[in-house]
Order: C-alpha cells, then structure tokens, then sequence
C-alpha cells in the first residue's frame, strides 16, 4: 500500500499514545529506509523527483534495500537490534510487520521470493496480489477497513469503559 496508509495502520494497531508518532513511523520504515532513501538520493543528484517509471529508474542498490526490509529477515534485523537496545519498543515490530504482510496482497509479485529474499529467486509460476496503485478496488477497501476498524475500535471502548462505570 501507500506509505500513508502504512503509517496510519500502525497507529491503528499500536494503540499506545506516547508511541503514536514511533508507531506511525515504523509503520512506514520498510518503504522509507529502502525506495525513499533511493529517492531522495536520486533526487539530490538531479534536482528533480522521479516521476515516470518511477521503480525502473531508483537506484539498484535501493530496490536491494527494499526487498530486503520487505523480507522476514528486515523483520528479524528489526526485532534484533530493538531486542537488544530498546526492549519496551519491541511492540512497534508489530507495524513493521503490517506492512510486509499488507504489501504481500497489495503488490503483484511473488510471496515466496519477497518473504525470503535474498536466499530464494523469484518465480513467475508463483505470481500473486494486485498493485494496488492499478486498482481503485483495493484503495476503497483499505480505506474502508481503515476507517471501519478504527470507528470499531473507538465504539468498543467507549461502551466497554461505560460499562465498567456503571
Ligand atoms: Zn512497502
């Protein structure tokens, strides 16, 4: 999906205010510390932001940055160093993982070569998932269950802390 929508389902499941901004931004950092590097590398080097065939012109090394943190090995990178450094951070995997397993559906591909990136190649028989940018479908659902949830959520509360009140 979309980094916004990535960004906003971390928070949707990571529902810890004082980890709001942390949780958004783990959220987004698949996309951010591989394509966006990319792009803003591309973008200082010729004053210009990628605009037409976008993927095809990023820089090499950031689309091995982009599957390997899309991987299940970024995932344990992650788990890791938040393991041995930030111990009471190691809920954010939670959006960081979100966004790998919403990414699997939602870019045509396929799963097996992304998950397991570098060790296993890609192969067209497995072929899965609808980019989403081509489809207004997946934008609607992903807007939909977005907003579902959260309002879900919201409702939940207010009436479970009503009854606790009461
Ligand atoms: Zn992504």
């Amino acid at each position: 999906m979309d980094i916004i929508s990535h960004a906003i389902w971390g928070v949707t499941f990571v529902r810890k205010k004082d980890l709001f901004w942390l949780a958004m931004f783990f959220g987004a950092l698949p996309d951010l510390i591989s394509t966006g590097i990319g792009s803003l590398y591309s973008f200082l080097k010729t004053g210009s932001f990628l605009k037409e065939n976008w993927w095809l012109n990023l820089p090499i090394w950031s689309k091995h940055l982009y599957f390997l943190f899309h991987s299940i090995f970024g995932l344990l990178i992650l788990f890791f160093i938040l393991f041995l450094f930030k111990r009471k951070f190691l809920i954010l995997i939670i959006p960081y993982f979100l966004h790998i397993f919403i990414d699997l559906f939602t870019h045509r591909g396929d799963p097996i070569f992304r998950l397991f990136y570098p060790f296993i190649g890609y192969s067209t028989e497995r072929v899965f998932g609808i980019n989403w940018w081509e489809s207004s479908f997946v934008i609607l659902l992903n807007i939909i269950l977005i907003v579902g949830i959260n309002i879900f959520i919201f409702l939940k509360n207010k009436i479970y802390g009503k009854i606790k009140e009461s």
